[in-house]
């Protein structure tokens, strides 16, 4: 699939190291005042002043956290560039730069380049960060691709894992599971296609789902919508690895415990008919299901009233002292404790 759109083959071995740095990072522009020198020396220079600064990095390993068969290379580097912005947006922060390492095997055309570099640069855009950086080299295996994005904060507004406080509201943005059950119906797809090369899959109906996992989009919107609301969350993370362990996170690190009410759980309608349609829980997949990049985060119960009436954000449960521990209360209103699945990476 790789070379669907872009039928031109010019292999990487036409260009050298530099010309091809400069044929991919050519078109992107330099908007923030704090980045002095971008692309171009032995290193970036930033001014800050005397903000504080966020500095968060992902690395994306081919037949770990992609699989190239169904995700087009302009998602993969849109993604790489959300996967790290919705870090900086989880410290209540303001992107501002990005950098990009890439490990590529020759088995990659330019074109094929080009393309990554294509939803890098819409991401860099819609998101407003500069690209001032990066490292390019080759390898023998799959492609890799790091990015370490860069942001600031105003004053002191910087929101920890660790600021919970027993009676604050557990709170999230946006639905869960979407991602998930988007990488099933993939894979899925992906199945039938090896069976029937000529199948001509109609997956419409699973449009949101699907691009909920190949185009997420980190939620710079909540990050102004709460400074706008003036609510300042006691505690704030977002949700890469499914609900469950977030929030076990987040309670750990404020010393802590919750219940969250599994009828809360905010869950888009398309969720809920594909998971009857493979026969998963739904709750099972918004708590373990990973990939949302929505955010979760805490709030003191005199900001209630500024956030109630806002589709965007869910109130799905309380935090309690540490020694009531973490638990899920089920439709059923029992209580089941909130287990982490481990890190599904390596238990895969
Ligand atoms: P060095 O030899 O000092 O590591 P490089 O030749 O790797 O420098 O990089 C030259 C310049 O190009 C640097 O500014 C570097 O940050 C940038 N750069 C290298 N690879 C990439 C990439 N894949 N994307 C964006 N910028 C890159
Ligand atoms: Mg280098």
């Amino acid at each position: 699939m790789i070379e669907d759109k872009n039928q031109q083959r010019t292999p990487l071995s036409d260009l050298g190291e530099f010309a091809l740095i400069d044929h991919l990072t050519k078109n992107f522009k330099i908007n923030h005042k704090s980045t002095v020198k971008a692309i171009g020396d032995d290193a970036a220079v930033l001014d800050f002043k005397n903000k504080k600064i966020v500095v968060t990095t992902d690395l994306l390993v081919e037949g770990v956290h992609f699989d190239l068969s169904y995700m087009p290379l302009k998602h993969l580097g849109y993604k790489a560039v959300m996967v790290n912005l919705s870090d900086v947006y989880a410290m209540n922060a303001k992107a501002t730069q990005i950098t990009v390492s890439l490990a590529v095997s020759n088995r990659f055309p330019i074109e094929a380049l080009e393309d990554l570099y294509a939803g890098i640069e819409t991401a860099a855009k819609i998101y407003d960060v500069d690209l001032v950086g990066g490292d390019t080299t080759s390898s023998t295996t799959g492609l890799l691709i790091s990015v370490t994005a860069i942001g600031e904060v105003e004053g002191d507004n910087e929101v920890y894992r660790s600021g919970a406080k027993p009676n604050d509201l557990l709170v999230v943005s946006g639905d869960l599971g979407g991602a998930y059950m988007g990488l099933q119906v993939l894979e899925r797809e992906k199945e039938v296609y090896k069976v029937n090369p000529n199948s001509q899959p109609d997956l419409e109906a699973y449009s949101y789902i699907i691009e909920r996992q190949l185009k997420p989009e980190a939620r710079k919107d909540i990050v102004t919508l709460l400074k706008d609301l003036e609510v300042k969350p006691s505690s704030m993370i977002d949700i890469s690895d499914g609900l469950s362990s977030e929030i076990i996170h987040l309670c750990k690190e404020s010393s802590v415990g919750c219940d969250l009410y599994e009828e809360k759980i905010p869950l888009d309608p398309v969720v809920i008919s594909t998971c009857e349609e493979f026969n998963i829980d739904s709750t099972t997949v918004a708590l373990n299901g990973g990939e949302d990049y929505e955010l979760l985060f805490t709030i003191s119960q005199d900001d209630f009233s500024k956030i109630k009436a806002n589709p965007n954000f869910t109130v799905i449960g309380f935090i309690r002292e540490a020694e009531a521990g973490m638990h899920l209360v089920t439709r059923a209103e029992s209580r089941i404790p909130i287990k982490a699945q481990g890190w599904k990476n390596f238990n895969a």
